[in-house]
């Protein structure tokens, strides 16, 4: 049984989700050619701890940054490192929160200048298959309804779904019951109920599924070396329709970013 949150922990959660979602932005308004991932890393910590929360990744489990920072075929936990970016990459950047007692958890991937169509597809897709996961997150629904929805919408553009990792209940906790995989059948899983906060993110693979841990025990990489996305948000399971406590307008409403 999963307790859903009271109101007071919601509006708690959701000051961390608005701390990540404008971190999120400013690391999104300095990705470009030629930067590198260990400078994002720092504007991000600068800005976390410049709002009083703390990088709740760093440390985490020996996590070694604020943030995961995954570039081209790295899907999730990317180290920042003095690889610079180049034009047509595509950075993942997971970015977590810990204020007030709470967490915050969403993370966003960053076209490189220009990308090739395939690539502006499969960025699209994949946040475009977190909100149809969200549409899903209501009360009375199950956890495989979320994947189902971000599964199939996924697979019909010819993407996969990678099946390692999964989204996940937030709280005091970074990671919370329930599970929130990106694939599964309609109507099983844990039930939803309102009040419940979990967050959604797909990770979706440009060619197979097949993904492999590196050496560093860390960086998850596709088998095939193709691209991957990975969008999140965190979200209030609610009667009717989910409410969004994280969100990407920080990133996506600035001119300077091109989209
Ligand atoms: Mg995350
Ligand atoms: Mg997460």
């Amino acid at each position: 049984m999963v307790r859903p949150k009271t109101e007071e922990e919601i509006e708690l959660l959701r000051e961390n989700a608005i701390i990540v979602s404008k971190t999120l932005a400013e690391v999104g308004r300095r990705v470009a050619p030629g930067v590198t991932t260990k400078e994002l890393n720092r504007v991000a910590e600068d800005f976390i701890r410049d709002h009083g929360a703390i990088p709740s990744f760093l440390g985490f489990e020996g996590f070694p940054a604020a943030l995961c920072m995954s570039v081209n075929d790295v899907v999730v936990h990317g180290f920042p490192s003095d690889y610079v970016l180049k034009e047509g990459d595509v950075v993942s950047v997971d970015c977590g929160t810990l204020y007030k007692g709470y967490n915050g958890d969403s993370a966003y991937t960053f076209p490189v200048g220009e990308v090739d169509a395939e690539t502006r597809k499969l960025l699209d897709v994949t946040k475009a298959s977190l909100y149809k996961g969200i549409e899903a997150a209501v009360a009375g629904n199950r956890v495989g309804d979320i994947g189902y929805a971000v599964q199939t919408y996924a697979e019909s553009f010819g993407f996969s779904v990678v099946r390692e990792l999964e989204g996940h209940g937030l709280g005091k906790e970074m990671h919370e019951q329930p599970g929130v995989p990106n694939f599964g059948h309609k109507g099983k899983g844990t039930k939803l109920v309102d009040g419940m906060v979990i967050c959604i993110e797909p990770m979706i693979n440009a060619g197979g599924r097949g993904v492999y841990l590196a050496r560093n025990g860390w960086a998850v990489h596709t088998q095939d070396h193709k691209k991957s996305a990975h969008y999140e948000l965190t979200v209030v399971v609610r009667k009717g329709k989910a409410e969004q406590l994280s969100t990407f307008d920080f990133i996506e409403k600035d001119g300077a970013i091109r989209f």
